[in-house]
């Protein structure tokens, strides 16, 4: 199961957003290219002055001293607007590209844990990573470029129709050529670069995989075996090479065409203008500079299509995100207690393969809970079940009435936690990362939090205490001071009840006493189902669930089990008696 990938009208609706969003910085941006632009225009019509000028004996020597200081001012002023259009764009580029990625990173922390868990980490890595590096160099590099060689070219057009509407025709000759082109080479680039981008991937692995394995390849005598994997891999390159390149010796002569015919075509249509009466030889020349003008645009435009389309293939995944439907729907029920009841409950990952067959535990609030038994016996699928992060197949696991997944998630959270490995320390001050558990908490309620996990010492003694910055390009924190900021959210969270699966929990069997210390007093109080892969912490528990191909085949506090002689008797028995 992937993400989903957003529709074209979405990514148009999405575009359509940001530029609204933006739409005061993008006009400044507009109206500065478009000065730097008509700046640029200046050159060609005011040469046409010149030549008619001298052609027809009317501009003497101080005239063209007076338009050729005029032309200099307008090279200057283009490069100055030009300077500031480009930086304008830039920041306008960078400004488009943040709210992008603040979206989807908002997005991202919304998606139901289920979710990210089916689609495997992997695709959604990509996305972040990849696809964003790919808008991002759209963004920041395309949509600037773009928009000047947008209204560049549109300018270009205008300021020859100005000069000649009627020898400015001939500047469309190259149109065709250059639409036929185009269309026939963007069909077939992205599947081509595509398909070479893949042979580099095969030969290299093929390659790899003969250098790692070359002592299994000699001992198989594999040697031509894998001789005839990579030249088929070299082969594919080669041919993929070849296409690339025969697509671009087509192209490329083609568009020089098209940029070469309007300046022949004004030249000779505007000569057969000029005879007829209808053009000066000075408007001539302005209308063919603007062709030979036109090109570079043109060809800037053309360049950034492909670009296009590899950026919005990756918006399209970027915003595909968002489509991943809510995995719960809060349908408003408070729950009457703390109570927590597994009733009947079954689940299978896939259709028809069920690795829960039907469990009921009901849990007496305060309780300390263990759940043993073999791996893959379901341990840890039923403490996912039972911490509300997905839906049983069948069954109710509820909390005072409430089945768990009709709660909302932040509430669902403060009645039940799941304790994974959080060791993560997040970039931001020791406060961020301590209200992250319950936005808003004041200080003194972060302080205490910190002191119910012996961590308000060090804290203190930080530079600038709560406020100092920790993770990556801050202060570093030891593991140990890592769990103890992790434990302390927990303290804020304040759930009744903790689901512990301690094969990925905090309870590191090498954390120091003190740690441990912190980590019952948080327990302390709470309903805890500790799903052990040790059987010590299932000796101090109230009660022992063993759990077996997806059954709860005992159920009983450590002496009874003991006493009754069954599987956890023997476990106990092999562990206790054996060594360990
Ligand atoms: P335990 O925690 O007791 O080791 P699990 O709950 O992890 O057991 O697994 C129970 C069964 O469910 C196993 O057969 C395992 O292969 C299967 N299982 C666990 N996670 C998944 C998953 N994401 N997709 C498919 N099958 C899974």
């Amino acid at each position: 199961m992937l993400l989903p990938i957003a529709s074209t009208a979405t990514v148009r609706a999405t575009a359509a957003r940001l530029i609204r969003r933006h739409r005061g910085a993008l006009s400044v941006v507009l109206a500065l290219h478009t000065l730097a632009a008509v700046a640029g225009l200046a050159g060609p019509a005011l040469i046409g002055v010149i030549i008619d000028g001298v052609t027809g004996g009317t501009l003497v020597s101080a005239g063209i001293d007076t338009i050729a200081l005029v032309l200099l001012a307008a090279i200057v002023a283009q490069a100055l607007l030009t300077r500031f259009a480009q930086r304008q764009s830039m920041v306008l580029g960078e400004g488009v590209f943040a709210s992008l990625r603040e979206e989807f990173l908002a997005t991202v922390a919304r998606l139901p844990l289920s979710t990210v868990e089916a689609a495997g980490t992997g695709d959604l890595l990509a996305r972040t990573t990849n696809d964003i590096q790919s808008v991002a160099q759209t963004v920041r590099f395309g949509v600037p470029r773009i928009l000047v060689a947008g209204v560049t070219a549109v300018l270009t057009v205008v300021a020859a129709f100005v000069v000649n509407p009627a020898v400015a025709v001939g500047m469309f000759a190259g149109v065709p050529i250059l639409v036929v082109a185009t269309r026939w080479y963007l069909k077939r680039s992205g599947p081509g670069y595509q398909r070479q981008l893949a042979s580099y991937a095969t030969l290299g692995g093929a390659i790899s995989e003969t250098v790692d394995g070359v002592r299994t390849i000699e001992a198989l005598s594999l040697a031509p075996a894998q001789r005839s994997k990579v030249d088929a891999a070299l082969r594919e390159r080669r041919e993929s090479e070849w296409y690339t390149l025969w697509l671009r010796s087509w192209f490329f002569p083609m568009t020089d065409i098209s940029f070469l015919l309007p300046v022949i075509v004004v030249l000779a249509w505007g000569a057969f203008l000029v005879g007829s009466g209808a053009a000066s030889i000075g408007a001539v020349t302005a209308v063919a500079l603007y062709a030979m003008q036109l090109v570079s645009p043109v060809d800037e435009l053309i360049s950034w299509l492909d670009e296009i389309q590899v950026g919005t293939t990756a918006l399209s995944r970027i915003i595909g995100v968002a489509d991943v439907p809510e995995d719960r729907h809060a349908t408003g029920e408070t729950p009457a207690d703390e109570h927590v009841v597994a009733s009947d409950v079954r689940y299978a990952y896939r259709e028809g393969v069920e690795v829960l067959h039907g469990v009921s535990l009901d849990l007496a609030v305060g309780e300390r809970l263990a759940i043993v038994g073999p791996s893959g016996s379901g341990k840890s699928t039923l403490g996912r079940l039972m911490a509300g992060i997905t839906e049983p197949t069948s069954g109710r696991v509820t909390v005072g009435g409430v089945r768990l997944v009709d709660l909302p998630l932040d509430d669902l959270r403060s009645h039940v936690a799941l304790v994974t490995q959080e060791h993560h320390v997040f970039v931001g001050t020791i406060a961020d990362n301590l209200s992250l558990a319950r936005p808003g908490a004041g200080r003194d309620e972060l302080a205490r939090a910190l002191r119910v996990v012996d961590a308000l010492r060090w804290v203190a003694a930080m530079p600038k205490g709560l406020d100092t910055v920790v993770g990556s390009g801050g202060v570093v924190l030891t593991p140990a001071q890592a769990q103890q900021l992790a434990l302390a959210r927990l303290v804020l969270l304040d759930p009744h009840t903790l689901i512990l699966d301690e094969a990925t929990s905090l309870l590191d069997p090498t954390a120091a006493r003190d740690l441990e210390r912190a980590m019952n007093r948080v327990l302390e109080g709470r309903t805890v189902v500790a799903i052990a892969h040790r059987l010590h912490t299932a000796h101090d528990a109230d009660r022992i669930a063993v759990v077996r191909d997806g059954y709860v085949d005992e159920l009983g506090s450590h002496d009874e089990l003991v006493a009754a002689g069954g599987a956890y008797a023997e476990l106990w028995a092999s562990w206790h008696g054996g060594g360990r």
